[in-house]
């Protein structure tokens, strides 16, 4: 019963670090994804000011040269103003400059207002082409290092779980089971040490009578609080696989 109590510590041993691995490689997914969001968010935000921004300048053109029009308009009315020969061509020319030169200051308004939008905009696109720059250098490093440890993490999975089935061998199958049975349903965790009257996992007393049975080590025996299986830590019989 020794025997196959210290191979069951050697076992839970294993089991723990093999929970520990687990779960820390399946939380790698979901980081992987967080930086692939942070990453598309950042880049859908410089997209869209991008967008923007060439609208901007495609209105900045129209307006360019909507107002070399008018002033190529007006240089032929003012020509023409200079030539006229009536007071009726005289007074259309002059009417036909008022109507330019109130064009162009429109045009020239909206020429002011369509630049501050870009100049605002080329401010925006700056700062998140930067930033964006930033974070997709950060989340490549982070990504790499991530993928390394998930490999990593996997690789040391397999080599304990190799040394695990040789440990499993050894052990009663019906022993086996009730341990696996039990882990599985008590967060990775089927034996605890008992030291010094106390359940180390749930830290209930052991009632004294079975505390005595317990250090016979002549059978397998569970916590009356937790149903862990349980083993007398204290015992120099484990002191070498503690
Ligand atoms: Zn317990």
């Amino acid at each position: 019963m020794l025997d196959q109590l210290r191979l069951l510590v050697k076992l839970q041993t294993l089991d723990k670090t093999l929970f520990d691995l687990s779960q820390d490689k399946e939380t790698i997914p979901g980081r992987l994804a967080d930086l692939n969001r942070a990453e598309e968010t950042l880049k859908a935000s410089l997209d869209q000011n991008q967008a923007q921004l060439d609208e901007v300048l495609a209105s900045r053109k129209t307006l360019d040269e909507a107002g070399d029009s008018i002033r190529s308009r007006l240089r032929k009315t003012e020509n023409r103003l200079m030539g006229a020969k009536t007071t009726r061509e005289y007074q259309a020319a002059n009417a036909e400059i008022d109507d330019n030169k109130d064009m162009l200051k429109d045009n020239e308004d909206q020429l002011l207002e369509v630049m501050e939008r870009q100049e605002g905009l080329e401010k925006v696109v700056a700062e998140l082409s930067e930033k964006f720059g930033q974070v997709s250098g950060a989340s490549k490093e982070e990504r790499e290092a991530l993928e390394k440890r998930y490999h990593d993490t996997e690789a040391e999975i397999n080599r304990l779980e190799a040394k695990r089935n040789q440990i499993v061998g050894q052990v009663e199958a019906s022993l086996l089971r009730e341990y696996d049975f039990i882990r599985q349903r008590r967060e990775g965790i089927a034996l605890s040490p008992v030291s010094q009257g106390t359940c180390s996992i749930c830290h209930m007393g052991i009632p004294p009578q079975q505390y005595n049975e317990l250090q016979r080590m002549d059978k397998i025996m569970h916590c009356p609080s937790c149903r862990r299986l349980i083993y007398w830590a204290d015992a120099e019989e484990f002191a070498d696989i503690k």
